[in-house]
Formats: structure tokens, C-alpha cells, sequence
């Protein structure tokens, strides 16, 4: 198991909650084996995972812009391209 780079503790990224948790990888799809190399994955108390997954698109994207800003402060914009193979027109953060 990777180092998350979001966070050290094992707790939920949003509550802070240390019982029962859940992993969630970031980028999802064919992007996971990545989340998991470069730790773009955070712990999740299990009913917020389960929301994420099922409606709530919001905490899914600012989960993914966060994770993005952070990666980019290790490595770089060009390495989140590469590595994530992801089109400008989806990158969240160009739009200043
Ligand atoms: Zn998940």
C-alpha cells in the first residue's frame, strides 16, 4: 500500500473519524493503478465513500482537485498529464 501524499493519519479526510474506514482512490477507472503508485488515495469514513460514489459529485471533484494541487507541488503539472493521461480541457484548475 502506497503513502496517501493528502494525508498521514489514518482518519476520514473530511471528518477526522478513526473507526471504520474506507480507502478511496482518487482517480477511478484506468487511472487507479496509478492513485494507488503515486498515493492520490485518502481514508473515508464508509457512508461518505458510499455518498461519494452514488451522488455526491462535488466532494468527488474537490477531492480531485485537491489531490491534483498536491501532486503538482511534488512533481509537476506536466507529470499530472502524463501520468494521469488527462486532457487540458479537464483540467479543473487552468480555469483562473
Ligand atoms: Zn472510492
Amino acid at each position: 500500500m502506497s503513502k496517501s501524499i493528502l494525508q498521514s493519519e489514518k482518519e476520514c479526510f473530511i471528518t477526522g473519524y478513526q473507526g471504520q474506514l474506507d480507502r478511496h482512490h482518487i482517480y477511478a477507472g484506468n487511472r487507479r493503478k496509478a492513485s494507488e503508485k503515486y498515493g492520490c488515495w485518502v481514508w473515508l469514513r464508509h457512508d461518505i465513500h458510499m455518498e461519494l460514489h452514488d451522488r455526491n459529485k462535488a466532494l468527488d471533484r474537490m477531492l480531485r482537485r485537491t489531490c491534483q494541487e498536491r501532486f503538482e507541488e511534488i512533481y509537476s503539472h506536466d507529470e499530472f498529464m502524463d501520468v494521469f493521461n488527462m486532457y487540458e480541457e479537464f483540467y479543473p484548475i487552468a480555469i483562473a
